[in-house]
Formats: C-alpha cells, structure tokens, sequence
C-alpha cells in the first residue's frame, strides 16, 4: 500500500511517498481502508521533531483522525468488514489504575494512532476495534475525518467538565479553530447560547453559517457582547485555550458561580489574576484535562444531529506536506483532510 512516510526530523522533505505492506490486524483489531484523514498540529510539531511523544519511533507514519470502512476484522472484533467508522487516536490500556477511574486520558501506557504507533496517512491503518466507531447513517464518510479529535476534545471540555446545560450561555474565545468550530455546535445542540470571538471577518462569515448569532471581533468587544446578551449576568460557562491574551477578559464575562475550562495555552503558559475577586464570586476554575471515549461516542451521536464539518482543504496523499503548510496557516477555517 502507499503510506507517507516519515524518516527524519524537518520539513516536509522528511516525509516521502512509500510502498509499504498493508498491516495486519490482531484478533481485536481492525484493518480500516482510510477515506480521508484530518491533520493536527501535533503531526507538523512531531515531523519537525519540536515534539517526539514517547514511544514514537522513525520511520513513522502520521494522521490521527482517520474516517474509512472496515476492510478485515479480528475474531475478537464486534465491528463487522464493512463497517463505516471513525477511529478515536487515543486508545489507554484499559488496565492501569487511571484507565479503572475513568481517566483513560491521563493513561500512562496510552498510545496514539498517529502519533506512537502508524496512522492514517496510508491506504490501510490497524486500529483496536475498539478505538472504531461506527458511523450513524447520516453522516458523510469523508466529513468524519473532521470529528474525532476536536469533537470529542470539545465535548469533554464544554459538557464533561463544563456541566454545560440547555439554557446556559458559553463564552468561546477564537471560536473558528476546529474545537472552538466543534464547541460552539455542540452548544448548540445542548440546546445552550453560544458567544463566540473570532480575529477575521471571514472567521465570523463561517460562524454566521453555523447558525452562531452573537460573534464578537477581538477580546476587546466581548465584555459588551456578553452584558447585552445575558441581561449583565454573565455568562455560565466560558471555553479558554488562548491563555494569558484572554484569560482576564474571560474571567470578567462569568457570572457569579460561572465555570471556566480551560485546556489551552497558545499565547503562554502564565496567568495572573485576583484570587478574591475568583473566591468571592465563587468561580470555578476547571483544567479539562483528555477527554474519554465516552467522550468520543456522545460527541459523534450530536454530530450526527445535522452537524456541520466544515473543510479547509482536501489533497491527495503525495501532497500531505503541501497540506501541512495550509494546516501550519491559521487564517484558514476548518479540518486539512488527506484523501489517501
Ligand atoms: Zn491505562
């Protein structure tokens, strides 16, 4: 089979187009012929070698979000050849303390498709069958790339621990990145508001078609946005990944006992701000740590509920470095998905 793969550490000119052998799947995996396969941050951060999670190892094939159909099956696997599914990358071992809490995201044994063992930047990727879900009807098989990462990282965060309920109101900073995208629609179909700020009229375009009504420009227009929206109460639940470029403006925009989640760092790892004024309105403060597969499940089935996958660009498999440099470009909208 073809397979991009990576044999050093660098620009795309590390990744080369390869005839590999088709893997083969054990008696709980499944062989999945791969439709589409979205790209994360984290295959461009491993390629460059800015990150090397443990257990990666060259040559290595990358793509973590892998939609496509069941081609061979273990005896041991529940889901038959021909299935439709989406592949959850993280898979913990099930067996440690962690994984008997319920914290499989925290699993010290956990591997990632993609990332410490072969992904879905090849024709053909082995998953444990457990890692497949199987795909409701009404969604398209190359849209289910766009899902499984950002879907389920939303719905752990906003929901999980969150608590986030019909009625409430979310704050969603840069609200055009793929979990901001997923989050919002989430909301939406908690049968919560969504506030959402994005940096570009075109960002705010793509909300607006999303069905988003109260889109701020910019962290500076958000503090009116939110008292006019919630009548001065705040909102109940805001989605932090930005760090310290909004983490004031997000704590100002929560009401009294209002919840924040945070799960990002992008503009720095430190943050100050007023323990009274965090004690005195009764705040919570929610690191939202890895998300769970029971995550990955609800997130689809919402999905399934007229959810929209919104595509940057699709390229075929030889054009995965082209790919990464549109991924690496943050004034696009949506998943870069490779179409082996
Ligand atoms: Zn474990």
């Amino acid at each position: 089979m073809r397979a991009m793969v990576q044999t050093g550490f660098g620009g795309p000119e590390v990744l080369s187009l390869t005839d590999v052998p088709v893997p083969v799947p054990g008696p709980a995996d499944v062989l999945v012929r791969v439709a589409a396969c979205g790209l994360n941050q984290l295959d461009v951060l491993q390629r460059r070698g800015d990150v090397r999670l443990p257990g990666l190892a060259l040559p290595h094939v990358a793509g973590m979000d892998v939609a496509g159909v069941v081609e061979a099956a273990g005896e041991e696997s529940p889901v038959p050849v021909g299935a439709r599914v989406v592949l959850d990358p993280s898979v913990p071992c099930g067996a440690c303390p962690l994984c008997h809490e319920g914290r499989g995201g925290h699993c010290p044994n956990l591997r990632i498709i993609g990332a410490t063992v072969d992904g879905g930047l090849a024709e053909y990727v082995v998953a444990p069958a457990s890692a497949a879900h199987v795909l409701a009807d009404t969604v398209d098989l190359v849209d289910a790339a766009c899902l499984p990462t950002p879907w389920a990282t939303a719905f752990h965060a906003v929901v999980t621990v969150g608590r986030l309920r019909a009625g409430e109101t979310l704050l969603v900073h840069a609200a055009a990145g793929n979990v901001g995208l997923a989050a919002v629609q989430i909301a939406q179909r908690v049968g919560a508001h969504v506030i959402a700020t994005v940096g570009s009229p075109e960002k705010a375009a793509a909300l607006g078609k999303i069905g988003v009504e109260h889109i701020a420009s910019g962290p500076d227009a958000v503090g009116a946005l939110v008292a006019e929206v919630t009548g001065g109460r705040g909102v109940d639940v805001v989605l932090e990944y930005l760090g310290p470029a909004t983490w004031a403006t997000s704590l100002a925009a929560l009401r009294i006992g209002g919840r924040l989640v945070f799960l990002g760092n992008t503009t720095g790892d430190s943050v100050t701000f007023s323990l009274s004024d965090a004690f005195h309105r009764g705040l919570e403060l929610l690191g939202a740590g890895g998300y769970v597969p029971s995550d990955m499940a609800a997130a689809l089935q919402l999905f399934a509920d007229g959810g929209t996958a919104l595509v940057a660009g699709s390229y075929p498999l030889e054009e995965t470095g082209a790919a990464q440099d549109v991924l690496c470009d943050r004034s696009t909208v949506g998943r870069v998905l490779v179409i082996p």
